[in-house]
């Protein structure tokens, strides 16, 4: 049977932020370019970001510079983070800002007329480049502009808009395929039509995001079905870091049709503070050892800091999110939360109606329409919502390389840069840092090949024919139920607080699943048929469940977005301690310890010795003496 068939230097996976600057690299490297996307193109995860972009650009305290950018992203982490990547990170941020800038982005901007910079929780300094609470959609707008400004040029050189770089949206990848041990091509199908296409290509960047929609209570939208992750494992690629999830301490609660949507962190940011049913206002409570000299203790104290940083420090509602995540399930399960189950945040009596409705906008108008409350004169009802995985293919940090030759990965699918725990703003800064470096990975990677790999015919067969299975078990296994049994089982027995059992039982029913994924069937035909979409997707939740809950169980501490109730705290000897995840052949996942190298000693030294003895082993502090001699 013939296959729709493209020929490109580089496909890029995924056109969120992190897709679209890779493509947008790999094009101006003068690489034939391809961005598929299984949603329509400008439909990513980073649209909805609202707070901002992370980048210590000192336009509203000048005491800002990477250094503290890169500590306070190591802070937030638990020290877990990949280092170099914190630090390309911290020190390239900026630059991707103004770049943005330059290729027409709007951001608000100061009296004096800079770009503005918001606080946000674990940011020492007010560091989040914004416009209102919609940065995501300005940031996909402007790469999505760029990306029709190259093909303008490609127009007036080659007499063809696309010549250079094409968008194929709704097309979803269901297998890389591979040349011996390289990167081959991919295979896909197109969702409106069902009908199959193939990308030869020796270079694939995958930003395909997370893996929210394997939990009931999300902050993510349909297309984080972890497929990137999947991707990557079937292809023989490590995932690291899997049992680090961000849950989001502000989720939505009521009514139960919008639970788990997004309350931004720029609603605390800008004055919000949190309540139980008591009124307490209960985050001082919750200040952990580690962060007590950086939080304020009193309300008087917290309060002062809005107006006056260098003098005070900052509210504890602004500490980390899997801190707050934590203290918010806390007084829930101590009966002080609020009717439906959350607790409250209330920006209301803390700044002018008119004030909230300029600074969030887009909160505003999500509560008033989606839950009847008025953000300007009652408080809202929030609770954690699973938002964000820190784990993510293992990638060389300076080029986005896989293990396996010419995979890429950016963005929310690789790993390494959060560390246990990513703080807000800085994914966003993350996407144009690493799609930068990736789609230059992928460049660079391609012009060093000797000769380009083939794609063997037996592989697309192969793929043709698991991605039709679930259409010939027309009775088979509902994909619906499975779904609901996966999320359900992963939020009860593998989400904000852990123990061995639960998670044990999570790995018992995941098996379970993971067989009757293989007896799921669609009706109907190949044109729009989302039940076969659901079932093609059920593959990858199911796989990167399975990675999550063995990682989880494996880990025995507590830190950042893995909180084990029946091994509370961290432990220094866990800390450099990477769990990798890898199949042979998609049936078991394999997790091995793998040991992260020891940090840099001109990095290293950035930090205080009190701080570092908090997270460090002994040996590791002796070392630290004899480095900072
Ligand atoms: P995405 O933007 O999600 O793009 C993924 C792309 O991959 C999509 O185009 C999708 O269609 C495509 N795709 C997936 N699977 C396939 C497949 N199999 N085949 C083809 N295409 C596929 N971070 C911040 O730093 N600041 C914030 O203020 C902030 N606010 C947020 C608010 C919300 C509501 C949410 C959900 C997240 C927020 N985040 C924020 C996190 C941040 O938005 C995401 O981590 C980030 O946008 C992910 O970008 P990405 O490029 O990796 O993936």
């Amino acid at each position: 049977m013939n296959i729709e068939r493209h020929e490109y230097d580089v496909v890029v996976i995924g056109a969120g932020g992190a897709g679209l600057r890779a493509a947008i690299e790999a094009r101006q490297q003068g690489k034939r370019t391809a961005i598929v996307c299984k949603s329509l193109f400008g439909k990513a995860h980073t649209v909805m970001a609202e707070g901002g972009a992370a980048a210590a650009m000192g336009n509203v305290n000048s005491d800002d510079n990477w250094m503290v950018h890169f500590r306070d992203t190591m802070r937030g982490g638990k020290f877990l983070n990949n280092w170099r990547m914190a630090e390309l990170h911290a020190k390239e941020a900026p630059d991707r800002v103004w770049e943005l800038e330059a290729w027409g982005a709007l951001f608000d901007r100061t009296k004096d007329g800079k770009i503005s910079q918001r606080n946000f929780g674990g940011h020492e300094y007010p560091r989040l480049a914004h416009v209102g609470d919609r940065t995501g959609l300005e940031m996909i707008r402007t790469l999505q502009q760029r990306v029709v400004a190259l093909q303008q040029e490609d127009h007036e050189q080659h007499g063809d808009y696309e010549a250079y770089i094409k968008v194929f949206q709704e097309c979803t990848v269901t297998r890389l395929l591979k040349d011996g041990d390289r990167i081959s091509g991919a295979f896909g199908y197109w969702r409106e039509t069902g009908s199959f296409v193939l990308f030869d290509a020796p270079a694939v960047v995958l930003a395909t995001g997370g893996i929210g929609k394997s939990y009931v209570v999300t902050s993510n939208s349909w297309e984080y079905t972890g497929d990137g992750h999947a991707l990557a494992l079937l292809a023989g690629a490590n995932l690291i870091n899997m049992e680090f999830i961000q849950f989001h301490p502000t989720g939505m609660v009521w009514p139960p049709s919008v639970r788990g949507i997004l309350v931004t962190e720029s609603v605390r940011g800008d004055g919000g503070v949190l309540r139980n049913s008591e009124g307490e206002r209960f985050m001082f409570k919750y200040i952990p050892e580690v962060f007590k000299d950086k939080y304020a203790t009193t309300e008087e104290e917290g309060d002062r800091w809005y107006t006056d940083q260098a003098n005070n420090r900052r509210p504890p509602e602004l500490l980390p999110r899997d801190e707050v995540a934590r203290a918010i399930n806390a007084e829930v399960k101590a009966g002080r939360g609020s009717p439906q189950g959350g607790v409250y945040l209330d920006v209301s009596t803390r700044l002018p109606a008119e004030e909230i409705k300029r600074r969030l906008p887009s909160m505003h108008h999500q509560f008033k329409e989606l839950a009847d409350v008025d953000i300007t004169a009652e408080p809202m009802q929030v609770g954690p919502t699973c938002h964000y995985i820190m784990g993510g293919v293992e990638v060389d940090a300076d080029t986005g390389g896989a293990s396996v030759p010419g995979l890429f990965a950016a963005g929310e699918v690789s790993g390494g840069m959060h560390g246990s725990n990513r703080l807000g703003g800085n994914s966003l800064s993350d996407l144009l840092v690493f799609g930068r470096r990736a789609g230059a990975g992928a460049a660079a990677y391609v012009d060093a090949l000797p000769a380009r790999p083939k794609v063997a015919q037996e592989q697309v067969d192969a793929a043709r024919t698991e991605a039709l299975a679930p259409l010939e078990r027309s009775s088979g296994e509902n994909p619906y139920e499975v779904h609901h049994e996966l999320q359900r089982t992963m939020n009860e027995l593998a989400g904000i607080i852990r123990k061995a059992e639960e998670l044990t039982e999570a790995l018992e029913v995941v098996e379970k699943l993971k067989e009757r994924v293989q007896l799921v069937g669609a009706g109907g035909s190949r044109i729009y048929n989302p039940g076969w979409h659901l079932a093609l997707d059920l593959r990858n939740m199911v796989l990167v469940s399975e990675c999550v809950a063995k990682a989880a169980l494996m880990r025995e501490e507590s830190r950042g977005g893995h909180t084990r109730d029946d091994h509370p705290g961290m432990r220094p000897e866990w800390r450099r301690k990477l769990l990798v995840c890898s199949t042979e052949d998609g049936g078991s996942i394999t997790v091995e310890e793998q040991e992260q190298p020891a940090m840099r000693d001109d990095l290293i030294t950035l930090f205080d010795r009190d701080e570092l003895s908090k997270y460090l082993t002994d040996d590791e502090m002796d070392e630290f003496d004899r480095i900072a001699k």
